[in-house]
């Protein structure tokens, strides 16, 4: 790169010349939004992790949090079955994942992604200088497991994937890591509590599996930023080994308090979800009246394409009427489709409405 002394930029490392940053879905500041462009999840938080949030907010905070966070892994690893030391916790698991691509995906061979799939993997490989092979979804838009056969440096993939929703089956999954027995399979859980089988039940079997997680989505917990990753022992020591290289503290004392209760509370969990997948069936059957077909999705969005409309009229029209979704650019064979997060049974009301108006 050739820079003259008047540009700003000079100051900057060449690396940062290259970098091209993940844009998330937009949080606009505007009162009355039907929101349903980020699947953030339409319910309150358990109303058991907000009462421990608060219990946190005092002299406590003059202290450094548990680096170590002990208590949220021993309980994440009662919850799933599994050991302590192999349950890594972070700030989100956009940041577990970043510790995983630079823990365990840099093998100097192209790691296989989707095609079509989480566009922060694309990111991360150009952070840590990762090549990435992009395999083909097929006709269907779903993930057929013998695809990634191929020599590679890891395999990650969301499971269901997103923004189609589509689920792969454990057996699926098997398959997958047993094809790829000396590279590490990273299956991303963001929305496995929807309707889908979670992989943890395969660690103990596979010593190349890890399975992220996050409170994001099924729990309602965004904006507190906890993601987990589940394997064995040494998969969880590569990544602690990055995590305490970067930042020792990542979770706040609220985080880790909040984060366990949330965990702890079964029935609210289980009420919420089972809330959102009703919400999801009702939506799918009403936009299928209304002329859309979709994807299977398992998640807690769906991913629509109208016989007649383009996703980008869509896409601006109820914008105007103030609901906001996703219309995804990334790749030419999605770009007629909306990804439309699953919103509370009034804000699914007024999406319906708007669009009877519209089409
Ligand atoms: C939302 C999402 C994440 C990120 O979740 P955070 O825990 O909020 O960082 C990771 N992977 C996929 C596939 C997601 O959709």
């Amino acid at each position: 790169m050739n820079l003259s002394n008047t540009d700003l930029s000079r100051f900057w490392s060449p690396k940062v010349h290259e970098l091209s940053p993940y844009v998330p879905g937009e949080q606009p500041k505007i009162s009355n939004l039907v929101k349903l462009n980020t699947n953030e999840n339409p319910y309150s938080p358990s109303p058991k992790a907000l009462a421990a949030m608060e219990e946190q907010l005092g002299d406590l905070l003059r202290l450094y949090p548990d680096p170590n966070a002990t208590a949220l892994r021993q309980c994440l690893a009662s919850y799933i079955g599994l050991t302590a030391d192999q349950v890594f916790v972070g700030n989100g698991s956009d940041e577990v994942l970043a510790h995983t691509f630079q823990a365990l995906l840099q093998h100097g061979q192209p790691i296989l992604i989707p095609d079509i799939s989480y566009s922060f993997y694309p990111v991360y490989c150009g952070l840590y200088s990762i090549e990435k092979c992009e395999v083909p979804l097929s006709e269907d838009l779903t993930i057929n497991v013998s695809d990634y056969q191929q020599p590679n440096g890891g395999v990650i993939l969301p499971n269901p994937n997103a923004p189609t929703g589509e689920l792969l089956s454990l057996d699926s999954i098997r398959q997958l890591l047993t094809a790829n027995a000396n590279r590490v399979v990273v299956i991303d859980e963001a929305y496995i509590d929807f309707g889908g089988q979670s992989a943890t039940q395969l660690v103990p079997e596979f010593d190349n599996l890890l399975v992220v997680q996050t409170l994001s989505k099924s729990r309602s917990l965004a904006g507190l930023r906890v993601g987990f990753a589940f394997g064995q022992a040494h998969l969880i020591e590569a990544l602690e080994r990055v995590k305490n290289s970067f930042n020792s503290y990542p979770l706040s004392h609220e985080a880790q308090a909040g984060a366990i209760a949330a965990i702890e509370d079964e029935d609210y969990f289980q009420y919420t979800c089972q809330a959102n997948i009703a919400q999801r069936e009702k939506l799918a059957g009403q936009l299928q009246a209304l002329g859309f077909s979709m994807t299977n999705s398992h998640a807690n969005f769906l991913f629509v394409t109208h016989e007649t409309a383009s996703a980008k009229d869509i896409c601006a029209a109820l914008r105007l009427t103030g609901i906001i979704v996703r219309h995804l650019t990334s790749s030419p064979r999605i770009d007629n489709y909306l990804r439309i997060s699953i919103g509370s049974a009034s804000e699914c009301e007024l999406l319906v409405q708007a669009l009877k108006e519209l089409l």
